[in-house]
Formats: structure tokens, C-alpha cells, sequence
């Protein structure tokens, strides 16, 4: 059992205890496949977040991890889902190199995914009231589902001002805007139409500049966090610069491209079939390779 820094919102309570399954070779590839199977477009990253972590989850509180769930986790609990994910799965280290624009320098450095600090929601989250020129006006702090309707909405309004319409909570719970659908009180519960945002034109929801920039930093205040910059000072001449960290690096990686050859060494050594090699969990697999591998150095 493990805990979220944010929680899911159900509408009452924040549910933060989660499990993943357990993390046999079956789950690997079907976590393979749901990275490549829709291809490398960028702006995908939502939906494939949403689709590894709702192979990957088990539960969030003892209650079923659906796809609906996880859309309507927060971003930063989905971002710091897949960073744990991808230490479970053995991406905890990584290398980073950087072109010192100081001296010139290349330099190396290493970073330890689970050695970096995750910061928890603060009270009164998922939601913060912010004094706006509409007055005292409630927002909540942005969801995969959020990010997907907004991948949908293309060119026609900026990503900023969509996001803040879909994040504002009005405060008669059940307000429907023309424009906008359906916006409702619960967390995360945004009908299909809601999700819809590219035609606003709804005056009720324009925002000054400042005040988009306090609603801003008021949700950033309150939402949990995943670090995604890193300092790193170069060793030649001491220079700072900051890295960023993709908290959906796992995207990216070629989840399962050992399992085939984990699968052949065991076979070979046991005679167990496919099925009954990918049931077994990833750590019990590399405990039979390394006894696979301690006989043959012992053969040698
Ligand atoms: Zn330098």
C-alpha cells in the first residue's frame, strides 16, 4: 500500500492508498503494448498516461482503478504514478549529459528517481477560492482529463484560458453554460460534454491576465508535486544549470525489451511454457536468472 500526494476527490473524501498489481512479465508487456500501440505523437502523452496507469493500477482505496479513475486523477498524481511506476519497472537511475555553455565542458551526472523529494497537497485541495473580478470565484486543481480535453480544443482558444474554464467551479452545483456544458461540483466528474471547450465565448468565464496568474499560482500553492527540475553544477567550472525531468519519461523507454530474453534463458533452463514464465513477478523471475546464471559460472 502506498500513498498519493494528492488523493483522488470522489466528491466527499480524498482517497489517497493506491496499489499497482503486481508487476509479473504479463503486466510488462501489456504495459509495452499500451506504449506503442498508439504511437509516438507528443501531444498523446494524456492519453497514454492514462492508458499504462489504468493497466498498471489496482486500486486507489480499495475501489477498482478504471480508466474513469485515473482520467480524473490530478496531473501531478499521474505524474508522480508514472515516476513510481518506471522505478518499479528498474528506470530508478538515469544518466544525464549536459554542454557546459560556461566553459564548454560535457559533463555526466546520475540521478536516483526515488532519492527525489515528493512534495504533498496542501490544505484545501483539490480547490482553492480566488478573489477575481467576478469575486470570490472556485477552481480545482487540473486532471488527465483536463489535459485530454484540451489536446481536443487544437488551435482555436489558447491552452491556458481552456484549462482555467474546465478547472472553474461554479457555485451552484448542476450550472450548465451554453458554451461551456455542463461544469459539475464534483471533482474530476466532468460529463463528455464539458469536455467539449472549443467554442467558449462565455463572458462569465474571461479572466483578466492578473487574475489568471493568481488563480495560477494559487492551485500551484495547494497541488502536490513531482520535482521536474534538477540543478546540476558543472565539475570543470562550477556553472549551475537546470534539467529538466520528464515525469512521463517511461513513455519513451522500451518497457519489456529484456522479457524475451528472460523468457528464452528460463525456458531452456526449467521447460515452463511462455504462460507460465510471464506469470511470475519480475522479482522472482531475476531470482532465477541469477540461479541460471551462478550454474553456468559454476559449470565454467
Ligand atoms: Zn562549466
Amino acid at each position: 500500500m502506498d500513498t498519493l500526494p494528492g488523493g483522488y476527490w470522489d466528491g466527499s473524501n480524498c482517497q489517497k492508498r493506491f496499489n499497482f498489481r503486481e508487476l509479473t512479465g504479463q503486466l510488462e508487456l501489456d504495459l509495452a503494448d499500451a506504449v506503442t500501440g498508439m504511437g509516438r505523437n507528443p501531444n498523446s502523452a494524456p492519453v497514454l498516461v492514462t492508458s499504462v496507469l489504468s493497466k498498471a493500477l489496482d486500486n486507489i482505496d480499495g475501489k477498482p482503478a478504471t480508466k474513469e479513475i485515473v482520467h480524473d486523477l490530478s496531473v501531478p498524481d499521474r505524474q508522480y504514478l508514472m515516476r513510481k511506476l518506471a522505478i518499479l519497472l528498474g528506470y530508478d537511475t538515469a544518466w544525464f549529459s549536459k554542454d557546459c555553455s560556461s566553459c564548454a565542458e560535457r559533463f555526466d551526472f546520475q540521478i536516483t528517481y526515488s532519492d527525489l523529494p515528493v512534495f504533498p497537497a496542501k490544505e484545501g485541495y483539490p480547490y482553492v477560492i480566488v478573489n477575481t473580478k467576478h469575486g470570490k470565484q472556485k477552481f480545482r486543481v487540473p486532471t488527465g482529463a483536463d489535459q485530454e480535453a484540451i489536446l481536443k480544443v487544437g488551435n482555436d482558444i489558447d491552452s491556458e484560458t481552456a484549462l482555467l474554464r474546465l478547472c472553474y467551479v461554479p457555485e451552484k452545483q448542476g450550472h450548465v453554460s451554453e458554451e461551456l456544458g455542463y461544469v459539475p461540483e464534483k471533482f474530476g466528474r466532468a460529463s463528455e460534454k464539458a469536455r467539449h471547450v472549443s467554442h467558449v465565448s462565455d463572458d462569465e468565464l474571461e479572466f483578466s491576465e492578473k487574475d489568471t496568474a493568481k488563480i495560477g499560482a494559487a492551485l500551484e500553492e495547494v497541488s502536490p508535486s513531482v520535482i521536474t527540475n534538477i540543478n546540476a553544477g558543472c565539475p570543470e567550472c562550477g556553472e549551475s544549470h537546470q534539467i529538466r525531468l520528464d515525469p512521463y519519461f517511461l513513455l519513451e523507454k522500451n518497457i519489456g525489451s529484456q522479457l524475451l530474453n528472460d523468457i528464452h534463458t528460463i525456458a531452456q533452463s526449467y521447460h515452463w511454457n511462455e504462460k507460465e514464465i510471464l506469470a511470475l513477478s519480475k522479482q522472482r523471475r531475476e531470482i532465477y536468472l541469477d540461479l541460471i546464471e551462478q550454474d553456468s559460472i559454476a559449470r565454467e
